[in-house]
């Protein structure tokens, strides 16, 4: 049951094979017996069940969409009316939100059911899922590994089988890496494709949701169900949104690959360049033509993001004050002593490291210097992209350096953690939508290939991704026990 794609699924369901509370029922229990991973941060088993129930109605009375009944797993970014919604912060540890997320609205109408909200790095800061408050997400391929970040519990729940799929979101890379560290496919769409409405903000011109899940046809139904213009989002974009799904097939002769040089050097790691080079192989034999292109400017990619983001970020967490949502310190002499405590008990240490350099970055001695230089920056790295899309039709490359490392090695050392998005943050910072999917397994660990589109060119890249996935099985293979 566990590793039957959503097509799969929707049709067991409509076939009765199955109802939508036994299946629900099923990945509640796998939940339940997988508990040290630690994938979850919330589930409400009697919740889960009663949507389930309804959606065995809409089924009966075949009212069913393509993922009617299906249980998916959402990131405790979203907003869920009547859930709690912690962003992995003690901050919001008893914030219950009274309105849905754009995305989960979304997905409520499509009739599909919450399972839970996944683990993440606390407002989505980090690359390895230890920033949580709620504790560290193993990963299931070897528990003694992180998963990545931060949408580590959604790329651990569903490589440990534990949700058929769920959503994922991607500021400088936690949709990719952590789907590559995890050997999942992760889809991070164009920015504005997917609205922010009721998505926690950390960086509001990065942060982006997408699709977390086994596959590139299943990524395309639930990009399908996510996407879509938002007038509450003043950066969604109306574009119409094509079937994502139509175009799987299409064929890859002719297809032009670019291969940024820049990427391909000295400083890849042997084992994921020798895996990366077999994926491309792969795409040659589909007919695809490899070219080499040039982003010039990716060097800058990692420090300009390090000025931006945290900026961003400084601003839209002073929002948790302790006197609109979440936690309020319990002692206090008054109003500053209140937002002064709250702020250094609510909050953990990397999210007050982004927020003391944001501050920084932004105050007005600075400003020119960091953020200013950074936005100018920002626009060289777009401008590579728009010059290397004249010679190509999608990127590819490595998405993270390496594969998933363990517990604690890159603690100390923040740089180093902020290093492991040196192939996703420039896609970020122009606003494409990218991609990983696995292409490799290296010493017991999955490694992703990342593709990158132009913009509003998801269906390109489902289609690059999903010819690879039919001649390929990596994405079909599950850590050990699962
Ligand atoms: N690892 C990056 C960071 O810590 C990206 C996080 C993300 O994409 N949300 O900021």
């Amino acid at each position: 049951m566990h590793n039957k794609s959503l097509r799969e699924l929707a049709l067991g369901l409509k076939n009765s094979d199955f109802s939508s509370v036994e299946l629900t029922q099923y990945f509640l229990d796998r939940i339940e017996t997988n508990k040290d991973i630690n994938a979850f941060i919330t589930v409400d088993s009697d919740s889960s069940l009663r949507q389930a129930a309804q959606a065995d109605e809409m089924l009966s009375s075949n009212n069913g969409q393509p993922l009617t009944g299906i249980p998916l797993a959402q990131k405790d970014i979203f907003c869920t009316e009547g859930m709690r919604t912690s962003c992995g912060s003690k901050m919001l540890d008893n914030f219950i939100s009274p309105y849905d997320a754009t995305v989960i609205r979304k997905f409520r109408q499509a009739g599909s059911i919450t399972l839970g909200k996944t683990n993440m790095d606390e407002f989505a800061m980090g690359s390895s899922n230890e920033t949580s408050f709620y504790g560290r997400v193993l990963n299931p391929w070897d528990k003694e590994r992180v998963p990545g970040g931060s949408s580590g519990g959604s790329a651990a729940a569903v490589a440990a089988r534990l949700a058929p799929a769920a959503t994922g979101t991607d500021t400088g890379g936690s949709i990719r890496q952590p789907a590559s560290f995890c050997g999942i496919t992760g889809l991070k769409p164009s920015y504005g494709r997917v609205s922010r409405y009721g998505m926690i903000a950390f960086a509001s011109s990065l942060d982006q949701g997408g699709p977390m899940t086994r596959s590139a046809e299943d990524a395309a139904i639930i990009l399908q169900t996510m996407s879509g213009f938002d007038p509450r989002d003043s950066t969604s974009i109306d574009i119409e949104v094509p079937d994502f799904s139509a175009g799987l097939e299409n064929e890859l002769k002719g297809l032009k690959i670019g291969l940024p040089v820049e990427f391909f050097n000295e400083d890849l790691d042997p084992a994921i360049a020798s895996i990366t080079t077999d994926a491309l192989r792969e795409y040659e034999k589909l007919g695809a033509k490899l070219v080499d292109i040039s982003l010039p400017n990716s060097h800058l990619s990692v420090p300009c993001y390090y000025v931006l983001a945290p900026a961003e970020a400084s601003s839209n967490l002073s929002r948790f004050d302790g006197a609109r949502y979440g936690y309020r310190t319990a002692e206090y002499d008054d109003l500053l002593d209140m937002y002064k405590k709250t702020r250094a008990e609510g909050f953990g240490e990397e999210v007050k490291r982004r927020i003391i350099i944001g501050a920084y970055a932004l105050s007005a001695g600075y400003y020119d210097a960091y953020y200013l230089k950074a936005q100018k920056i920002r626009r060289l790295i777009s401008d590579d992209f728009t010059r290397a899309f004249e010679k190509c039709d999608v990127i590819a490359g490595p998405t993270a350096p390496g594969t998933a490392f363990r517990f604690g090695e890159n603690s100390d050392d923040p740089v180093a953690m902020y290093l492991n998005d040196i192939y996703t943050i420039s896609v970020n910072l122009a606003g494409l939508p990218g991609m990983s999917i696995p292409a490799g397994i290296n010493n017991k660990l999955p490694v992703g290939l990342q593709l990158i589109g132009q913009y509003f060119d998801e269906e390109k890249l489902l289609n690059v991704a999903h010819r690879y996935q039919q001649v390929t099985d990596w994405h079909t293979q599950s850590p050990e026990g699962f």
